[in-house]
């Protein structure tokens, strides 16, 4: 009896232990690996820091259909550094459910992004017809007092707030559809120093005529997504990536940022195309690849390692004839490939497709 008693309490014991260790209740199945953030590899250059900018974004709080604080964490996830959110002033669709002003977007956003680590820009997006179309106005105190009837008494609220302008989809259809003129008003406002920069890249247009506007006007250029649904759904995020403005700063800050912006030390970048002046694109160019000394020559060639550091895509065209290598060839981003020359060649002039330096005009260099 005395055994069985004990045998009893025993296994009353061992019962409530495993009771305690499972829990039938609640378990955590680990979301955290989707709180990390895709690192989007592309190198400094001398002096400078460099950022990847989204200066173009819409919520709920004008025609866009996302939240602003989900705009941060899209951003944060898919590797940008600095964002502006760009919400129309004079188009709000979902007005009736939203009874803020136009500062709210940004209220919302800006604890998120702090948490997060990302420059949240103040900006919004004035939106009228050609001319002068529509306008983002970066680095302002208040959207508010920018809601105004007379566009002129917007440009002297962005004078007085010391915010500066950028002209969006220059080239956008709906407002020029036959051409991609730049008109008086524009003209007037660059010089004035009010427009510092232009997109030449927008949602997935690119124009090359703004590219050159921007190097003759020595005016910063972008790519920005001006995207309005849910970044996902829009771009392919995990392969690929939203147009992006890379910024050359001194430093990773609000004014690091404008002051790059004022300097026009920018560069484009959308569906493995890059848009920008040469010096930058060159001095890009020369911190992502490397052409490597021949490792092994042989009667007729010799054999070189070249080496793409960066998450950009270059493709070549072959500028010097007979000299052993393809016509054509592609270095993929973070890839190396074997380049065959003949023996005693000298030079290796290529032509880089993918790095648009003017209007009809690409990145020429020499490998060797
Ligand atoms: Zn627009
Ligand atoms: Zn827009």
């Amino acid at each position: 009896m005395k055994k069985l008693h004990l045998f009893l309490i025993a296994s009353l014991f061992c019962g409530s232990s495993i009771w305690a260790q499972q829990n039938a209740n609640n378990i955590q199945l680990g979301l955290e690996k989707k709180a990390q953030r895709k690192n989007i590899i592309i190198p400094d250059i001398e002096g400078f820091q460099t950022l990847k900018g989204d200066f173009h974004i819409h919520t709920v709080f004008s025609d866009g259909l996302v939240w602003p604080t989900i705009r941060v964490q899209e951003c944060w996830t898919e590797g940008i550094d600095v964002m502006a959110i760009t919400d129309h002033l004079e188009y709000r669709p979902h007005q009736d459910f939203m009874s803020k002003g136009h500062n709210h977007s940004y209220n919302l956003a800006v604890n998120e992004a702090q948490k997060k680590n990302i420059i949240l820009i103040k900006a919004s997006e004035i939106t009228r017809q050609m001319p002068p179309g529509h306008l983002n106005a970066l680095f302002i105190n208040d959207a508010d007092t920018l809601h105004q009837g007379q566009v002129d008494e917007v440009f002297k609220m962005v004078k007085k707030q010391k915010a500066l302008m950028i002209w969006n989809h220059p080239g956008w259809k709906a407002q020029q559809p036959d051409t991609c003129l730049i008109y008086e008003v524009h003209e007037k406002l660059i010089k004035e120093g009010l427009i510092q920069g232009m997109e030449v890249m927008n949602y997935n247009e690119w124009y090359p005529i703004v590219l050159q506007w921007c190097i003759d006007y020595n005016l910063a250029v972008f790519a920005n997504s001006d995207i309005h649904g849910v970044s996902a759904y829009t771009y392919d995020v995990k392969t690929a990536h939203r147009p992006m403005t890379l910024l050359f700063a001194k430093e990773r800050t609000q004014n690091g940022v404008r002051e790059a912006i004022e300097s026009a030390r920018t560069i484009a970048w959308f569906e493995q195309q890059l848009a920008g002046p040469e010096d930058l694109i060159k001095q890009l160019f020369d911190a992502s690849v490397s052409l490597q000394p021949a490792f092994y020559t042989d009667d007729k060639y010799q054999y070189m390692e070249f080496t793409n550091l960066s998450d950009i895509q270059f493709s070549f065209s072959n500028e010097t004839i007979g000299n052993g290598a393809p016509d054509k060839f592609v270095l993929q981003p973070r890839k190396t490939i074997v380049i065959r020359l003949d023996k005693d060649a000298e030079s290796f002039k290529v032509t880089v497709d993918n790095c648009h330096t003017g209007m009809f005009k690409n990145l020429e260099t020499d490998l060797m």
